[in-house]
């Protein structure tokens, strides 16, 4: 129901996927981390060998997945998609691993959310290219030990904090993505409308690009929103008043909160008189799993200033009285 974030539908994939860019020349900003993954791809193919295992960490819908792709085109490599929710046993794990061919890129979104003893058969995968799968149960147990073709693991989080060490550090390179600048996404926003042949002027794209959260994803989804609107009210001409007048219609407003960024800052003031409040308290509050709140509504709060983590828990800034139009208690002001 989210517009701005939440699981895409298979349409909203279908989408999403027409609009990914192919190439490392084609991924639009972050800059560090592309030009630190370009290096990596230009020595593994200098020295014919697959790369070191590439760790990407950022918040959902800033390129992870678009990224692994490209590492796999860029090397001319298959890529095999899974996520760690699939991943319950480490059986399963291991029948993936066996199944790879020599050079291939594993793509392991939600790395992070793998089951424990599959983690401990990824690592030695990741370093000596072998799993020892068991065979049996008891004392009668025995480990079989599998060689595995040399392949790429390119895993994904949303939480890099929530890596064991001895995971972390078996990736040879760790890419962190940021939220957006807001020219970025004007850039992706006017890529993506050459793509979908919508006629976007410049201050329309400025209009998208300011209430995308600095999220890619959210900026393509508020430019196909914005493109119906403007199809059937506008002449299918995206002016800066059209998409304005477009993202009033579905609750986006001026700093690109959605309605769930506010249900969370509406419930930090009113009810808990703007906190200190914990996080599960507050998750409760407006009906969202805790996760959700935490990895979605809060890295954009606390970057557009609106709310603080604490030691103490959640806090309102004066930022975020003024925009939700209420008087701060007086502690705030002070
Ligand atoms: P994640 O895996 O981090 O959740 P995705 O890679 O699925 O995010 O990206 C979501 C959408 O945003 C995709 O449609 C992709 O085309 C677009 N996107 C992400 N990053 C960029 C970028 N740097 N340049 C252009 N488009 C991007």
């Amino acid at each position: 129901e989210r517009l701005v974030a939440g699981e895409a539908d298979a349409l909203e994939r279908a989408a999403e996927a027409a609009l990914r860019p192919r190439s490392l020349a084609d991924f639009v900003g972050q800059e560090r981390v592309r030009e630190q993954l370009a290096v990596v791809l230009d020595a593994a193919r200098a020295r014919e060998r697959a790369p070191d295992h590439v760790l990407l960490c950022g918040p959902p819908g800033l390129g992870k997945t678009t990224l692994a792709m490209i590492i796999a085109a860029e090397l001319g490599q298959p890529l095999r998609i899974t996520s760690g929710p699939a991943i319950q046993h480490a059986g399963d794990l291991a029948a993936l691993l066996s199944g790879l061919a020599e050079g291939e890129v594993l793509f392991l979104d939600e790395i992070h959310r793998m089951a424990r003893p599959a983690e401990e058969m990824l690592y030695m995968a990741m370093e000596d290219f072998r799993v020892d799968v068991v065979v049996g149960k008891g004392p009668g147990a025995t480990a079989i030990p599998l060689e595995l073709p040399p392949f790429t693991l390119v895993g994904a989080t949303t939480r890099a904090g929530l890596l064991p060490g001895p995971l972390r550090d078996r990736f040879g390179f760790t890419g962190h993505l940021d939220l957006y600048a807001p020219d970025d996404l004007r850039r992706i926003i006017v890529r993506s409308a050459g793509l979908l042949d919508v006629d976007l002027r410049a201050d329309g794209a400025r209009e998208i690009a300011g209430r995308s959260r600095g999220t890619p994803r959210i900026a393509n989804r508020l430019l196909r929103r914005v493109r119906d609107y403007a199809e059937v009210r506008a002449k299918r001409v995206v002016t800066g008043p059209v998409a304005r007048a477009a993202l009033e219609v579905y609750e986006v407003d001026a700093l690109g909160l959605d309605r769930l960024d506010r249900s969370v800052l509406d419930a930090l003031c009113r009810l808990f008189a703007g906190g200190p409040v914990g996080l599960s308290t507050l998750a409760v509050a407006v009906g969202e799993e805790t996760e959700t709140v935490e990895e979605v509504a809060e890295p954009f709060l606390v970057r557009s200033g609106l709310l603080a983590r604490t030691p103490r828990g959640r806090v309102a800034t004066p930022a975020a009285w003024a925009h939700l139009g209420l008087a701060p208690p007086r502690s705030v002001v002070a």
